[in-house]
């Protein structure tokens, strides 16, 4: 095992898959677990993940050379060869939480390459938590999703925006073109409805479709939110400065946030959404906490990107910034999580919703 959280120890949550849900490869839709309403609406598309230059430059490397699978997801024409996938939604008290499938993929690479502490025993919890992430081959199979909460009155918060169109910067590794306009428009989402856009952290796959064809931010009366260690910590040469950072100034629609802030409230029902720092991913990585009251949801973003980090919550993944930080992030929220009961919104996992949990109960 990576690091000193071996089996057992302090902090390590098994995961359980979602009891009810039917999510095994993210397609299937399905209805909420335990009580939940769900719906389960047509929709479609893939997504990425993404951490730094290095990264990025080895990503496309793996692609270029024929290493990785991502041609594969891409069709001609520019479709992505993807089965027909859906808007799922969960309730959380007055919120309505929809995870949106903007894109579905093969990582560069090996999967097991990508989190070298994890034990056989990780890898067997974790087939079973999340099976269609296992691809042919013993690579990564992973979905790129972006979640939409929307609130009392139909105005929306958006999390994540994908990988975007053809030409965006995930282009050089990820299953581009993503679908979400599309997957917004079917889920009865308008550009206008959303009031704020929450980019988890500026890795290329989670800001895709936060600008449009024009540079212009696709959501004109959003204002974009980002935690300030976020944007401090990136390379004037990463292209997220052009590509989003900047035209979000000009334009006079990027927030930028330090620390734990309540988003908004629930109205009348109660309840509040809650931007939350969880960094080590990237330095200003941020989650969204959905608290209904008696239900919560939690959006992760790239807390943990794979179900292995479920079973395995101290296995590292290759490309987190800051290790033990990342570490520290996710055993927090996957303990706060498994305490009260909460629900995972992932953006990776090829099932949107799944239980932190015992590993006791999958058995
Ligand atoms: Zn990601």
């Amino acid at each position: 095992m990576r690091g000193d959280g071996g089996a057992g120890g302090p902090g390590r949550v098994r995961g359980n898959a979602e009891r009810g849900g039917r999510g095994g490869d993210g397609e299937s839709g399905g209805h909420a677990d335990g009580g939940d309403t769900g719906t389960a609406r047509r929709a479609a598309g893939p997504g990425g993940v993404r951490e730094g230059v290095g990264r990025r430059g080895m990503l496309r490397g793996l692609a270029a050379t024929g290493a990785a699978a991502l041609a594969a997801p891409v069709v001609a024409g520019g479709a992505p060869a993807v089965a027909a996938s859906r808007v799922v939604s969960r309730s959380a008290g007055p919120f309505e939480v929809l995870a949106l499938l903007d894109a579905r993929g093969t990582f560069p690479g090996k999967l097991r390459d990508r989190f070298s502490g994890a034990a056989e025993e990780d890898w067997r919890l974790a087939e079973r938590l999340d099976p269609g992430s296992f691809g042919p081959g013993g690579t990564w199979r992973l979905d790129f999703r972006c979640y939409a909460v929307r609130r009392p009155g139909g105005r929306i918060t958006l999390v994540d925006t994908g990988i975007g169109p053809a030409g965006s910067p995930a282009a050089g590794w990820a299953p581009v073109p993503g679908r979400l306009p599309r997957v917004l428009a079917e889920a009865g989402i308008a550009p206008s409805d959303v009031d704020s856009v929450v980019l988890t952290h500026l890795h290329e796959d989670h800001y895709g479709w936060a600008v449009g064809p024009d540079g212009a931010p696709a959501f004109p009366e959003a204002r974009y939110l980002l935690q300030r260690s976020e944007t401090a910590a990136l390379d004037p040469a990463d292209p997220a400065m052009t590509y989003v950072v900047g035209p979000l100034r000009r334009s006079g629609q990027l927030t930028e946030v330090e620390g734990a802030v309540r988003l908004c409230g629930g109205g009348r029902r109660g309840g509040a959404v809650h931007l939350r720092p969880t960094p080590g991913h990237t330095p200003g990585h941020q989650s969204v906490l959905v608290d209904g009251g008696r239900r919560r949801i939690v959006v992760t973003g790239d807390v943990l990107v794979h179900a292995v980090q479920l079973a395995a919550p101290a296995v590292a993944y290759a490309f987190e910034q800051d290790p033990a930080t990342a570490r520290a992030s996710r055993e927090r929220l996957l303990s706060e999580a498994h305490a009260r009961g909460s629900l995972l919104a992932t953006a990776h996992l090829t099932r949107p919703f799944v239980r932190p949990g015992p590993a006791a109960a999958l058995s």
